[in-house]
This record gives C-alpha cells, structure tokens and sequence, in this order.
C-alpha cells in the first residue's frame, strides 16, 4: 500500500450517528494509537450510545456541539491539534426534507460550509499570518450518490463525471455541500477529497430506514411500508465497506478529487423487503425461544412476515433507480466490498436481535 497521507488526530463530525459511529468503531480499532474527536450535536438521529464502547477509551473525545459554530470547530482543531475533518454530520433523511428542508440547509450546506472555514482559518490562515507553511491537513466530505439525479433501468451507472442532477431538497443540499468544498480546494487550496456513496446498512442504523425499519416493524408485527410499486432499485453498502473506503481516499486519495463507493449490489426494494421477511423467519424457525424475547413478533414466529407488506402511496419525486460505478476507486486506490450482500445482511438482522436496549428507545409506540 503506497501511503501517502497518515491522519493521526481526526475531527469526526456527526460521529454518533449510523455511518460515523461506525467509522469511529472501524478507525480506533485498526487505528489505537490515534486520537478521535467526535463533534455532534446529537440531533434525533445522533446517540451516544452507538459510541458506548469507547466511552472509557483514552484516544476518545466527545463534543456536544453544531458544525453551524465555526469557532467551536476553529478551537477543537487548535485544542487537540487535529490534522483531519472527516465530515458525517448532515440531515440525512429523504422524507424529512421534503416536509422540512430548512434543517438540510442549515446543516448540510451551512454547517459545512462553517467547517470549511474553521479548517480554512486554522490549517491555513493563521500559520500564513506567523510566515509558516499551511499545517498538513486533510478535509474528508462523506456525499451520497443521490446528487447525481435518478437513472433509468438500462442506464450506465453514475461515475465521478456524471452531472449533478439532485431532486429532493436533501439531495440538494447535499450536492451544494459538495461544490463548496470544491470550490474552497480550487481557490484557497485546502486539501480535500469527498467520496459519494450508496446506501449503506448495517449495526447502529435509525430504525426509520428502510432495512431495520423492516426488521424492527416484524417484531413489533407492524406493517411494513413499501414505496409505490417496490420497484426503486438501490445499490447496498455493508457501512463497514464504507468506513475502508472512507479509510482509503484518506491515505491514498488524491487531493481535490471525488471517488465514488458503492458495493455492486442493485436490489429492488420490495426485493430487499422479502428477504429481510425471509431471513427473520428462517431466524425464529431455527430459534424458537427467540418468541419469548420478541412475543409481539406473531408472523415471523409463523414463517410469515411477508404477509405484513402493506404499499403506501410514492415519496414525491421518488427517484428509481441508484447505481455506483466504483471502478475509479477500485483502479486507484484498490477499492473492493468484503462483505457479501448475503452475508451483510445476515449480520444485520443478528445485530438487531441482539441489540435490541438499543433500537426499542428510539421507536415510538
Ligand atoms: P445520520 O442521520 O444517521 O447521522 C447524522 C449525524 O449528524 C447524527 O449523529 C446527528 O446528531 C449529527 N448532526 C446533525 N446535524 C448536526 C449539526 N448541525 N452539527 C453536528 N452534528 C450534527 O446519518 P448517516 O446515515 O450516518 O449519514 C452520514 C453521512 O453520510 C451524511 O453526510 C449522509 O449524507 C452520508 N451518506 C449516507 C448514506 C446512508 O445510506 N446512510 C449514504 C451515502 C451518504
């Protein structure tokens, strides 16, 4: 592996919540000697205890704070002498921009473009005012493939050269966070890479996403909602694939470009919707005391959950189809998903019936 950047003191903002938990998960075990500062303000969607296993941990800071407060960030960087912003924190929920988009913009597009700054001032100004060389530094942008519009069923997959087309107000926001922080590599020179990504499942995900929304609705022998006809195609991300994809443009990345992550696994959603039915089942058939923990979870224990499937009427502007050629990051950095589909989602179901402290608070009844 030919390492070209080495973080050591990382900013990791949003890092309660699903994603950059666990790339705090990933980085301190592969990583023991580094220091992680998480910054989060612990919205709806952030929970500490997705962190509660390096609480103890030495390396480990937590703040409870907003991106949107540039000289909170300017001070963490200057306090802990952090070398590197690897940027979670967003509104990330489609639905919820679309009856509220004001938070997208404060967070996504304001709040980014508070780091930017920050990092701008302290990695880059305030050595300038003293006569020293910028300090080495790394500004990581986590972006989804969703900037890049909707596909049709036979159209190539997006790559790094496909226009940004975004449809909802949190694809939007999203995008616009992206071209600033291009635009502060291109006319200030900070140094910044950004990856897009598709959707991500795995341990630690808000029980309103599709998957564990799905899982958690069969033990509660909820219905499970499914979008219009079911047919929107998504690309599926084991999120632990992220975090090495993540880790990857950080070492090896080069400075100013975007690479795209995806894990090369297109589903239909009523297609993932049937499996997750299919796996819960075959769960409490091969464990039948799994009734007892779980009482409410009727159909699964009768090797049905299918039959809880209800369609609900289409998300406006629901985009179809979703699809991620990595071929840029698998030719430069050797990019690849461990995790098989099969096998990412087995976990996933586990995790959920192991850890269910964790998921039954944040469900309302
Ligand atoms: P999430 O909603 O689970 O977590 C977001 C975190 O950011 C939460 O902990 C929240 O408290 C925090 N946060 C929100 N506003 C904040 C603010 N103003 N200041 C500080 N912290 C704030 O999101 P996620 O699914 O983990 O996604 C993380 C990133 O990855 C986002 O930027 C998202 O756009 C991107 N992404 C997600 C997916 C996916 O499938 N989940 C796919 C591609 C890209």
């Amino acid at each position: 592996m030919n390492l070209e950047n080495t973080p050591a003191k990382l900013l990791v903002t949003g890092g309660a919540g699903f994603i950059g938990a666990n790339f705090v998960h990933y980085w301190l075990n592969k990583y023991p000697e580094d220091q992680v500062v998480v910054l989060d303000a612990l919205t709806y969607a952030g929970n500490r205890a997705s962190l509660a296993s390096v609480e103890d941990n030495p390396q480990y800071t937590f703040v409870h704070g907003d991106i949107c407060d540039t000289s909170l960030v300017e001070q963490l960087l200057l306090d802990h002498g952090l070398d590197t912003i690897v940027h979670f924190a967003a509104e990330s929920h489609v639905d919820r921009s679309i009856t509220g988009p004001d938070a997208f913009i404060e967070t996504n597009v304001i709040g980014t473009h508070s780091l930017l700054k920050a990092a701008k001032k302290v990695w880059l100004d305030m050595p300038k005012a003293d006569g020293l060389e910028p300090l080495k530094h790394r500004f990581h942008h986590v972006s989804t493939d969703e900037v890049y519009g909707t596909l049709e069923p036979n159209d190539p997959p997006f790559s790094e050269t496909t226009a940004y087309a975004p449809n909802s107000p949190y694809s939007a926001s999203k995008a616009a966070s992206d071209h600033l922080v291009r635009a502060y590599h291109h006319t200030y020179g900070l140094e910044v890479t950004t990856s897009n990504c598709s959707n991500n499942y795995g341990p630690y995900h808000f029980p309103e996403k599709l998957i564990p929304l799905i899982i958690t609705n069969i033990l509660n022998d909820k219905p499970l909602p499914v979008y219009g006809d079911g047919k929107q195609v998504r690309d599926w991300l084991y999120v632990e694939d992220h975090a090495r994809g993540i880790e990857l443009v950080l070492r090896e990345g080069r400075i100013g470009e975007n690479y795209n992550i995806g894990g090369h696994n297109e589903w239909h959603n009523i297609d993932i919707v049937r499996l997750v039915c299919q796996l819960m089942d075959e769960t409490f058939a091969r464990d039948p005391a799994l009734i007892k923990k779980y009482p409410s979870a009727l159909q699964a224990a009768a090797g049905n959950s299918a039959s809880l499937i209800t369609y609900v009427t289409d998300r406006p502007g629901h985009d179809r189809r979703y699809a991620i050629d990595a071929q840029k990051s698998r030719s430069e950095l050797g990019y690849e998903p461990v995790e098989s589909f099969e096998s990412g989602i087995q976990k996933t179901v586990t995790w959920y019936l192991q850890n269910d402290d964790w998921w039954k608070v944040l469900i309302k009844n």
